[in-house]
């Protein structure tokens, strides 16, 4: 045992050694009390070569109490999941709706967790909506269509521009989110169309400005 160190009272990072570990008779593994005040047992090479500086709080305290969406994190549990073939510690979270639940770190910090699971179903529905270009709920890539259309079509062939046979008159209306807003009755095609156009600018080009 010439090679024997004492490593006794040294410290090494949160971690001060008590003595030679029970479970190692060679004296390469040492029981170490971390400031924490839990006891570990680390071997000789990684406490010289400070691979290990605590007992494992290190890495966990900075995410006590942290939020990840809806979950905030309580403590990191004994408890572990298969996870790409090695086990991986569960970390328990309250979500904002109450229930607790276990979820890996990496989960958590990816984003791909973000609540027990009764956000997930909104999630879903919402990832849905995003794809097909909702925004609150207006259909942008339905708008988008339109003025397209409408940029190039022909003052009388425009969307929300129509002749009245009665009155002979031409109509500019224009309908978003539910509404169908009537600008009035006008002598000529260019007149409705127009209108119709600064409405558009109003209605639909204000609305998908104010979302990029
Ligand atoms: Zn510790
Ligand atoms: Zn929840």
């Amino acid at each position: 045992m010439s090679r024997f160190i004492d490593l006794t009272g040294q410290r090494f990072g949160m971690l001060t050694v008590l003595c030679r570990s029970e479970k190692d008779a060679s004296g390469v593994c040492w029981r170490c009390r971390c400031d924490c005040g839990k006891e570990i047992d680390v071997f000789a090479g990684n406490l010289r070569r400070g691979h290990t500086v605590s007992c494992g709080c290190r890495r966990v305290l900075p995410y006590i109490g942290k939020r990840f969406g809806s979950l905030t994190v309580i403590e990191k549990t004994e408890e572990t999941v298969r996870h790409g073939g090695a086990r991986s510690p569960l970390w328990k979270c309250r979500c904002d709706c109450g229930n607790t639940t276990l979820v890996r770190l990496d989960s958590l910090t990816s984003g791909n967790i973000r609540s027990c699971g009764c956000m997930e179903n909104e999630g879903k529905v919402q990832k849905m909506r995003r794809a097909a270009g909702y925004v609150g709920g207006t259909q942008t890539s339905k708008l988008l269509r339109i003025l397209e259309y409408n940029r190039t079509a022909a003052d009388g062939d425009m969307i929300g521009v129509t002749y009245d046979r009665r009155s002979r008159k031409w109509r500019a209306s224009l309908r978003f989110q539910g509404i169908n807003r009537r600008f009035g009755s006008f002598d000529s095609p260019e007149e409705a169309a127009r209108v119709r156009r600064e409405a558009e600018q109003k209605w639909f080009v204000g609305f998908l400005e104010s979302f990029q």
